[in-house]
């Protein structure tokens, strides 16, 4: 991928501002710089208390001397302010190494409570509906149990071990990135009050193609990036994002299942003078009250990134368009999202083009398109809704995103 150099770009701002969001990048360069600021005014007042020019002025200054007890107050105040404020610093940093370091326990947690699910199932609800595993009802309704249980654990796995980083060998840094990078904050201190984000990673020295964000957790870019998910440990993005819904889907469908067949457990039995909450209690219960709290709680992140995927947006890039949305408004004009080229080519790009409507459901579903470092916008001219682009506001046409942009190699 080849990104573009000045000399090619008739505004600065078309090559070194994008439409996806860069919340969290903003966020962390605030606190960064915050911090840095801080640390630099707490040296430089240390330096200045312990300079012996500043203790006689402090010396002759103080009138009357203060009592001991009031420097030991002082300087336990101080040590308990530069404790706290080294901690503050470096809770961002713990948290990282938190989630990077239990990122397998949690992904392995996710898998025992699944199996567990599935052993509940056959040793518990099944002798509670008076089933065998090869009885009349249960032949039909084990494999469709079944196929939710292997769809949820290949997605997962699928989820987890697929990556979304940037492919390092296929950038090619233009000769003129320290010039850019000046540029680009030059305009980005201009922009107060304008969400946008760096297309260079200051972590991994690297241009950043568009919708990419650095993972502190991770460690890495990623292309596309929704979240870091600790329960695949890893981030959801452009390489996994099919399967991490997919995953959702399933186990949504698998809880369901669960719950549709241990609930009516507790008001009927086929087994009459059975007393559910005595003799089976406490793993029917587990299991349908883990998987009723999962069905609700998983129902609600799906519809959101069904919504995502329709509007071919990130969690990042929704809070992001958010602002830009209100901004217009406020301006009298209208924002919208460029990667947004229709509902079912932004499904497409998520699920791939299937032989089938259902194709994308299965796991040897159609690839996805694209590479992750460039995507079709809503300015393309074969785009089908290019004219919209008329309604858009001269001041956010300046945020093209650079995958426009003819030095684009790679599609
Ligand atoms: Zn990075
Ligand atoms: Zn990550």
């Amino acid at each position: 991928m080849h990104f573009p150099q000045s000399s090619h770009s008739p505004s600065p701002s078309n090559h070194l501002y994008s439409r996806s969001g860069g919340l969290g990048v903003q966020l962390r360069d605030a606190h960064t710089t915050s911090s840095s600021t801080i640390n630099n005014i707490t040296i430089a007042v240390r330096s200045a208390l312990s300079s012996p020019t500043s203790s006689l002025l402090a010396s002759s200054l103080s009138s009357p001397s203060p009592s001991p007890s009031r420097c030991d107050c002082s300087r336990g105040g101080r040590a308990a302010s530069r404790c706290l404020s080294k901690l503050l610093d470096a809770a961002p940093d713990i948290v990282d190494q938190c989630l990077r370091s239990l990122g397998p326990l949690f992904a392995g947690g996710a898998w025992s409570l699944i199996l567990l699910v599935a052993y509940v199932y056959f040793s518990h609800v099944l002798p509670l509906w008076n089933w065998s595993s090869f009885s009349f009802p249960a032949v039909f309704i084990t494999p469709i149990g079944l196929f939710f249980l292997f769809n949820i654990l290949y997605n997962h796995f699928k989820a987890m071990t697929t990556p979304s980083s940037v492919d390092h060998s296929l950038l090619v840094i233009p000769p003129n990135i320290i010039e850019l990078i000046r540029e680009e904050r030059a305009q980005r201190s201009k922009r107060k009050g304008v969400v946008s984000h760096s297309l260079y990673c200051g972590a991994c020295r690297i241009p950043k193609p568009p919708r990419t964000h650095h993972c502190h957790v991770c460690g890495r870019c990623q292309m596309k990036m929704d979240h870091h998910c600790p329960w695949i440990s890893n981030c959801v993005g452009f390489g996994n994002i099919k399967f991490f819904y997919l995953f959702m889907l399933y186990l949504l469908a698998g809880c369901g299942f669960i719950v549709t067949l241990t609930f009516p457990l507790f008001f009927w039995s086929p087994h009459k003078g059975t007393d559910l909450w005595q003799d089976h209690s406490p793993f029917v219960v587990f299991a349908m009250v883990l998987c009723g709290a999962i069905f609700f709680a998983i129902g609600v992140m799906l519809i959101m990134h069904t919504f995502l995927i329709l509007t071919n947006q990130t969690t990042i890039e929704f809070y992001h368009n958010r602002e830009m949305r209100r901004q217009a408004e406020r301006q009298g004009k209208v924002y919208l999202n460029p990667y947004d080229v229709g509902y079912l080519k932004n499904a497409q790009a998520v699920f791939g083009v299937g032989r089938f409507w259902f194709s994308w459901l299965l796991p040897a579903g159609p690839a996805r398109i694209g590479s992750g470092m460039a995507f079709p916008t809503i300015y393309d001219a074969d785009c089908a809704d290019a004219d919209a682009t008329a309604d858009v506001s001269t001041d956010f046409l300046s945020h093209t995103p650079i995958a426009t942009g003819e030095s684009v190699s790679l599609l």
